[in-house]
């Protein structure tokens, strides 16, 4: 199996650390808003890497963590009147629902900023001990990067550029920095703020030696691969290796795995710039297996542009593998079916087989999902061609195990939606509608969610509650 390294920038054949064992980190996402589009780039394609070597038999520990102590949550909570917690709960509960709709599951552990102070008070005292890091007056501690000899190895980045380039590195506020290069592990607190104590000052720790501390806590000083998307590169896991190599003094991560953007019109989509599609718009069009067929349907490391055009044909590829499960199915109900095998099915059996193979070619070469999902349409084709009313159940329920399994490797669920029918919906309004009355907003909540889980969207209008499928 090969992987694309950042770090070399080359294909490498991936050999983990301790034979049969992945440990895998992604940086997740900051918990201040529902998750764009964008966001569940990495979420789809990394847990389709994990799918993919849970497949290859690998026992992979998989940790994503949630940044849940940030300016922009922080913000959100003043502008709310709540507590930060408030405003990183809710969405962290959102942004689970929103991964379960797209069928990604959930990490092997999901650690929070805020729960693993400690361990980021105790790799700060660390790297002060051995030099790397030193106090401002203000109590502000700043990594110092350039004693950190490798510094720029991931982004390539030359450090004489990036003096030269980055003089506006000096924020205000960090001019008792020793250099423009040295970056924050830990920042007095401000008032209204949430903070810890700690040997330098009341704060609350930068925004990087959080993944490096929980990365440590959970998966040990090396691991096998950490990833997130491509802006991440610099300076975010830069400084994430710096902080873990010079704190453990041994490699952080053998593998560093980027997905690129995901782009509207060509361009970024992002929050700041306000062009962008929450997972939740995506659903109120949309079962969200088909927005995940969408980011599969490009390599990761290819940008991909979220269009009307592309979702729709995702739309119907997606259909046309569902629709040959749901043929299969319905021969298998055929009370009629004869059971065993025949000569000719056992030789085309052996042909199928051979889907098997390219389609592990391809995700051996940099998890290649465009490719793989290439064989699957090979194997649709196969099986329409090779199979009617007059198929045995073997041949039958060999073929449809071969279809799940290799869309379940990229995370598609081939059983349709239980359809809902409208009397059933209407209770469930009515029951959601007398919780509300009797302030249940729990059960209520739990009403519209498991409706949404069915496909239907419920709309408050004056004229009452309205409903729709999605
Ligand atoms: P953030 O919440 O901004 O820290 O982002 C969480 C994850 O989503 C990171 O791995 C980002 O690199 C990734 N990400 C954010 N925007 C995009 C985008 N437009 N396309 C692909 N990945 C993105
Ligand atoms: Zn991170």
């Amino acid at each position: 199996m090969k992987i694309y390294n950042t770090l070399s920038r080359r294909k490498e054949e991936f050999v983990p650390l301790e034979p049969g064992k992945v440990k895998m980190y992604v940086c997740g996402p900051t918990v201040y808003n529902l998750i764009h589009i964008g966001n569940a780039r990495p979420m789809i394609v990394f847990d389709t890497v994990r799918r993919y070597m849970e497949h290859k038999g690998y026992a992979v520990n998989y940790v994503s963590n949630f940044t849940d102590v940030d300016d922009k949550i922080i913000k959100k909570a003043i502008e709310e009147g709540v507590e930060a917690s408030v405003i990183s709960e809710r969405y962290i509960a959102e942004c689970k629902k929103d991964m379960e709709a797209m069928n990604v599951r959930p990490a092997t552990t999901h650690p929070l900023a805020t729960q693993e102070i400690c361990g980021m008070l105790d790799m700060i005292g660390t790297l002060i001990e051995k030099g790397y890091a030193y106090t401002a007056a203000d109590g502000t501690v700043y990594f110092r990067t350039r004693k950190f000899k490798e510094y720029g190895k991931l982004s390539h980045k030359n450090l004489d550029d990036l003096q030269g380039g980055n003089r506006s590195l000096l924020v205000s506020g960090e001019d008792q920095k020793e250099d423009a290069l040295d970056f924050v592990l830990w920042k007095p607190k401000k008032d209204g703020e949430p903070y810890w104590e700690s040997p330098w000052c009341n704060g609350r720790p930068g925004w990087h030696i959080e993944c490096s501390v929980m990365s440590k806590k959970y998966l040990g000083d090396e691991i096998d691969i950490h990833a997130g998307g491509e802006d991440l590169i610099f300076p975010h896991h830069e400084n994430e290796i710096a902080q873990s190599e010079a704190a453990n003094g041994t490699q952080f991560a053998k593998y560093w795995m980027h997905n690129a953007f995901l782009n509207i019109d060509n361009k970024k989509m992002s929050k700041s710039a306000g062009n962008f599609f929450t997972v939740r718009d995506i659903a109120q069009k949309y079962d969200l297996q088909v927005l995940r067929f969408f980011m599969l349907s490009a390599h990761y490391r290819s940008p991909l542009n979220f269009s009307a055009e592309l979702m729709e044909s995702a739309k119907n590829g997606l259909e046309r593998i569902v629709t040959c499960a749901d043929k299969l199915n319905a021969y298998l109900t055929n009370e009629n079916i004869t059971k065993e095998k025949s000569n000719k099915e056992i030789q085309l059996l052996i042909d199928a087989s051979k889907y098997n193979e390219r389609y592990d070619e391809a995700m051996d070469d940099d998890f290649n999902t465009a490719d793989a999902i290439s064989v699957i349409f090979e194997l649709v084709k196969f099986i329409n061609t090779n199979t009617d009313e007059n198929s045995s159940k073997e041949f039958v329920e060999a073929l449809l195990k071969q279809l799940t399994t290799l869309s379940d490797i990229c995370g598609l669920i081939l059983t349709r939606k239980e359809e809902i029918l409208d009397k059933d919906i209407e209770e469930m309004i009515a029951a959601r509608q007398a919780a509300r009355k009797e302030k249940n907003f729990k059960l209520a909540d739990e009403i519209r969610d498991s409706l949404l889980q069915k496909g239907i969207i419920l709309e408050d209008t004056r004229e009452g509650v309205k409903w729709k499928k999605a």
